[in-house]
């Protein structure tokens, strides 16, 4: 009869072995979470977005540390999956944070708790959104009106009506393309609404357009040369209609002679 396999290191047998070595022992022997030995995260100090390879994302939030910023410094052994990371605050100045994850790690069936050191450098730098929006840039405008002919429509009742409407679109916009907005200016005829991108500008305004049957033009008008190249600023007209009287409610639909009686 075989002898029993039993696993080289710790002599146990009735174990799955790997390579002659049960998993209680490989978890032992294997490094199965790690981070480099310091990390740096950008973020913007107006909005709080973070610099992630050569994109700014996560605008408005925290500018505190969180999991989502230090989770992507793991590095996870191929076999090793990670449930759950705990960080813990160290001595920290006002640019490196010295911090400790414990990493609750599963490998081959055993699971072990790991400590990982981490120590991240925090770099503060004005993303390109703020930075534009603090030098009142723009390259679009969009022009929130009333129908064209004069009605009477009083002017902060017509910017509330046009307020809500463009709320209303808002909530459908993308988030990049409401990044682009800079800031709004209040007018007797409406809203003007100014926008660091004409790409997004373009985008909402015909999502708008859609969405509350509103009748649209764009201009552009030559605003200067920059690079031996002419610098257009688009303006987009969007004529937002009064709402129709509500319609009389449409006939009731028959109940079901399924339906059970009360
Ligand atoms: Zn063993
Ligand atoms: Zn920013």
């Amino acid at each position: 009869m075989a002898e029993k396999e039993f696993c080289v290191v710790c002599g146990r047998t009735g174990r799955p072995l790997v390579d002659g070595v049960c998993a209680d022992c490989a978890a032992d022997r294997t490094v199965l979470v790690s981070a480099p030995a310091r990390g740096v995260v950008v973020l913007c100090p107006t909005c709080g977005a973070r610099l992630v390879k050569d994109h700014w994302e996560r605008e408005n939030s925290s500018p505190v540390l969180s999991s989502e910023d230090l989770a992507p410094f793991l590095r996870v052994h191929p076999e090793a999956g990670i449930r759950r990371v705990t960080w813990e605050e160290g001595p920290s100045t006002a640019t490196v944070r010295e911090l400790v994850g414990t990493a609750d790690a599963s490998f081959r069936g055993v699971r072990r708790s790991v400590r990982v050191p981490l120590s991240v450098r925090l770099e503060h730098r004005t993303c390109p959104e703020c930075s534009r929006k603090s030098g009142r840039y723009y390259t679009a405008v969009l022009q929130l009106r009333g129908p064209e002919e004069r009605r009477l429509e009083k002017a902060t009742a017509l910017r509330t009506r046009l307020d809500a409407a463009w709320t209303t679109v808002l909530r459908d916009a993308r988030s990049d393309w409401k990044r682009a907005i800079s800031w709004r200016e209040a007018l007797p005829e409406g809203w003007d609404i100014f926008f660091t991108d004409t790409i997004a500008a373009r985008s909402v305004a015909r999502l708008a357009q859609q969405r509350l049957g509103a009748e649209f033009k764009q201009s552009a008008s030559l605003v200067g040369r920059k690079d031996g190249r002419d610098v257009y600023r688009v303006t987009f007209l969007l004529r937002i209609p009064r709402p129709a009287p509500v319609a009389a409610p449409a006939a009731p639909v028959r109940r079901s002679a399924a339906r059970l009686e009360p």
